[in-house]
């Protein structure tokens, strides 16, 4: 299932270093302080504001905007962190554009809403250059809790623990933090290494030992890390992927798109990476979007992601869409795949069209051919093993509302639970909010 250099069709240096490296430069650039002075002044700083009911972490917009509108950015990155201390990376990764953006009224009045998420990217940029991180720790509680995983939920929940007084260890599986943000986000999105940086900057509160390479089910055991601790929180996001039920889908040069992605985001040289000419994605989400833009901007000639049901039931937005089409990713709509064809490697993928009944999908027996070198599968993460002991809601761990799971003492946050969307700053909402919610259990009475 993996692609290597010596697959034919699938090569490296398709296009110059030079170029790819401006391929992957930044999306959206850093605002100057006149560019932020300007779009702070758009914003009516609304009495019940919509754009903070809209922001999964509440962060008070009105407030930090009118900071940056009062020249002081400094102040406007702490209302900022204060409730999301990976403000920084979600003033990156959001999509605001169903989030506070779209629920901005000059969004309504206009359909220009006041650029938030570029705003906040400005402040929290001039903080962390800086070097302030703008939080100290209570005294000591003397409590130790565990977190497993050092992804957005894990990492949010472990400053916020961290900053209230308690002894934290958190248990990362991969050589890296930062989950997704390290291993998944599109690279233009996030460029000069800045999940390492934000990572580093966010353990500058002290109290939080991070220890890699060990992994919950192969290191450590629930049980061992219960006993240890006063509480545990599972922050372990989806490291599954479905798997898809296809003949050929063992051929060379078919791989999970998320593997491809990965190995993108670690990748010292972008332009030494092999890249198929003929690149067919499979799925309709963010990652097959993701996965399908990087592959054109390594120099794929032909990108085509190919959807089950129509282009409105995609689950990546309509300007994630756009995003790709303007980048010359064809996206198909209405086909399911049959088989991968191929003798040792993959050289055609088959579809057959779909027609959707009363919201049923119906598989029709008309089928065109796709060829293609690289087939890249985006058809849904999944949790990767469940942790004896813990109920399942759905294929995701069961939680109440506070995160907590059905084993006493044990929380859990982000990707892994079935709470809203699968989005950065949701796991970092919840990942704060089940810090929250121990640190009251660990207090009480
Ligand atoms: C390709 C892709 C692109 C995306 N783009 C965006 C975007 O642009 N904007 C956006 O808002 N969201 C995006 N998302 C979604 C977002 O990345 C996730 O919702 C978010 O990272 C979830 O955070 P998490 O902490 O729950 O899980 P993760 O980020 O997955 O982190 C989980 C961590 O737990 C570790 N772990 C797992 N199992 C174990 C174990 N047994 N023991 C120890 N450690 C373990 C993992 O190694 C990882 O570090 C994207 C997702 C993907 C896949
Ligand atoms: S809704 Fe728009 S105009 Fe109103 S406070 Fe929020 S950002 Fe400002």
């Amino acid at each position: 299932m993996t692609a290597s250099p010596q697959t034919p069709g699938i090569v490296a240096g398709r296009m110059a270093a030079p170029v790819v490296a401006e391929n992957f430069a930044d999306i959206a650039p850093r605002l100057t302080a006149h560019e932020a002075l300007v779009a702070a002044d758009r914003c009516y700083f609304c009495y019940d504001a919509p754009c903070i009911t809209a922001c999964p972490t509440a962060i008070d917009i009105p407030l930090f905007i009118r900071q940056i509108a009062t020249g002081t950015p400094e102040a406007a990155a702490k209302t900022i962190f204060e409730q999301n201390i990976l403000g920084g990376m979600c003033a990156r990764v959001c999509p605001t554009e169903t989030l506070c953006e779209e629920a901005c009224v000059r969004e309504a009045a206009e359909g220009k809403p006041v650029e938030i998420g570029r705003l906040q990217r400005f402040a929290t940029d001039k903080l962390m250059a800086a070097g302030v991180h703008p939080f100290s720790r209570a005294p000591a509680t003397g409590k130790r809790v565990a977190v497993v995983g050092a992804g957005p939920a894990g990492l949010a929940a472990a400053h916020r623990l961290a900053m209230l007084g308690h002894e934290v260890t958190v248990f990362e599986a991969r050589p890296r933090g930062g989950g997704l943000n390290e291993y998944g986000i599109a690279a233009y999105k996030t460029v000069d290494d800045f999940a390492q940086a934000e990572l580093d900057w966010l353990l500058r509160i002290g109290g939080i030992e991070i220890r890699y390479g060990e992994a919950l089910g192969r290191e450590v055991t629930l049980d061992g890390l219960r006993a240890g601790h006063d509480a545990v929180l599972l922050g372990i996001g989806l490291g599954g992927v479905n798997a898809p039920v296809l003949s050929g889908e063992d051929l060379d040069g078919v791989r999970p798109a998320v593997d491809f992605i990965a190995e993108l985001r670690q990748a010292a040289d972008k332009s030494a990476l092999p890249i198929g000419r003929r690149v067919v994605v499979i799925g309709g989400g963010m990652t097959a979007i993701d996965a399908a833009v990087q592959s054109k901007l390594l120099g794929a000639e032909e990108v085509t992601i190919v959807y089950r049901r129509s282009q409105e039931r995609m689950s990546a937005s309509a300007h994630e869409q756009e995003h790709a089409q303007t980048a010359g990713v064809r996206i198909r709509c209405g086909a399911a795949p049959v088989r991968l064809e191929g003798e040792g490697r993959v050289t055609a993928a088959v579809f057959a069209y779909t027609r959707e009944e009363g919201g049923r999908l119906e598989v029709t027996a008309e089928t065109f051919t796709l060829p293609a070198d690289q087939v890249f599968l985006a058809i849904g993460q999944t949790l990767d093993g469940v942790p004896a002991g813990l109920a399942l809601s759905g294929s995701k761990l069961a939680v109440n509302g506070a995160g907590r799971t059905t084993l006493e003492g044990v929380w859990a946050a982000g990707d892994c639970t079935p709470e809203g969307e699968d989005l950065t700053v949701t796991a970092v909402a919840q990942g704060r909010d089940a810090a929250m919610d121990i640190h009251a259990q660990l207090t009480a009475g």
